[in-house]
């Protein structure tokens, strides 16, 4: 099963009012097609994890594919009880007093981040929630530290060394999250560190969750060999329950970021200022880092035109950075970045005093709905 993305966002391209996050159903739906297709060839059941994507107006459509949600917290899971409904799986690196009895009556599974965090809470879990305990598989390919769960003195997750077998009654799964944007292999070979150092637990367990950083919807994913290694899992383990919980693999290739060019000035290059920033709204591609790709453009000096672009903060480094066009940008003009759609609206900030784009939809049948935009006392509140 493949995805065919064919974007439709340039014929409705005056529609929209910039700056302005656009999602395209339909490409959306597609990803979520492929994500019901694991499920249903492997038996594992996939949540949408929160904290990558939770543009909720979208959520009438997941709902129809994913099994619920996974949350990191007393606001995802208020998020998902809202908007989404169906299994609430909650995780957080640490739990207040004050929050864990209302994450307890919105959610079906707990896992907790440590021993000390499980034994504080165990007498508080009521009815028919299923506690686990996330484990440290202490593998990881993540190339960034800044994203790697498994990396030297991580916080997250429970090592073999710190593991205590005596406090495991109760704990009714295990849950590791080890991968960032990979492919099957890396799971293949995190799987196998996990089952090395905490395989004699799971028989006694009732599920087990992979975690989330699977990119199954990027073109080289090899789907195939992911339903095989569940599978194989379930096989072996008396078909136990798996989750997995990607959320930028559902958000990915999904929708764009519309900006328009306010100003072009000169200082040794062409340097067109855009009334969105990087900062603010695709913070990403400075703290990953990454280039986004802009819609008709190519790298500077591939296309006969290299302009920079940069962002509408007053910090000096809010640039996209070096893109080439076969013309020359105007003032109006709009720039498209692709791939907006995670972990972008999820970090907005109105820093600097920088108006939040608005959030919009490209349905299925061709209408285009802008469903929330933002103002003054979005940033007011917040400061
Ligand atoms: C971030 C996170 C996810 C989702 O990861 P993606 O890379 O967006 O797929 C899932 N589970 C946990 C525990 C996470 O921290």
């Amino acid at each position: 099963m493949k995805i065919k993305r064919v974007s439709k966002i340039e014929d409705i391209l005056d529609k929209i009012p910039t700056p302005c996050y656009v999602l395209e159903e339909e490409l959306f739906e597609q990803n979520l097609k492929l994500l019901n297709y694991v499920r249903e060839q492997s038996g594992a059941k996939i949540l949408l994890a929160l904290k990558g994507y939770s543009f909720y107006e979208s959520f009438d459509l997941a709902k129809k594919y994913l099994d619920g949600c996974c949350c990191s917290g007393l606001y995802e899971a208020r998020l998902a009880n809202e908007e989404f409904k169906k299994e609430i799986h909650t995780y957080s690196p640490a739990f207040k007093d004050d929050v864990i009895d209302e994450i307890v009556k919105l959610s079906n599974h707990i896992t907790f981040n440590s021993f000390s965090q499980y034994l504080r809470y165990k007498n508080r879990l009521k009815g028919e929630i299923s506690p686990g305990i996330r484990v440290n598989p202490q593998l990881a390919f993540s190339e960034a530290t800044i994203y790697n769960p498994c990396a030297i003195n991580s916080r997250l997750g429970v090592t073999i060394q710190e593991f205590k077998e005596e406090f495991l009654e109760g704990i009714e799964g295990l849950h590791f999250h080890a991968l960032c944007e990979q492919n099957a292999g890396a799971l293949e070979a995190v799987l196998k560190s996990f089952e090395e150092k905490f395989g004699r637990y799971i028989p006694i367990m009732k599920w087990v969750n992979f975690g989330g950083g699977h990119h199954i919807t990027r073109d080289d994913y090899d789907i195939d060999k992911l339903i095989n290694i569940i599978k194989d899992f379930k096989d072996r383990y008396n078909n136990i329950e798996v989750y997995l919980e990607p959320g930028e693999a559902v958000g990915w290739q999904s929708g764009v970021l519309v900006a328009s060019v306010v100003d072009i000035v000169h200082n040794g290059i062409d340097i067109a200022i855009l009334d969105v920033s990087a900062e603010a709204h695709m913070p990403d591609t400075i703290i990953m880092p990454y280039r986004a790709e802009v819609r008709n453009a190519k790298k500077e000096g591939e296309k006969r035109y290299t302009i920079k672009l940069g962002g509408n903060t007053c910090l000096a480094g809010d640039f996209m950075g070096n893109y080439s066009f076969d013309k020359p940008l105007e003032i109006g003009d709009k720039v498209i970045f692709e791939d907006q759609m995670h972990y972008t609206i999820v970090k907005n900030t109105t820093f600097n005093g920088v108006r939040l784009p608005s959030l919009a939809i490209l349905r299925k049948n061709g209408n285009f709905e802008v469903v929330k935009s933002f103002d003054y006392s979005d940033y007011k509140r917040r400061i």
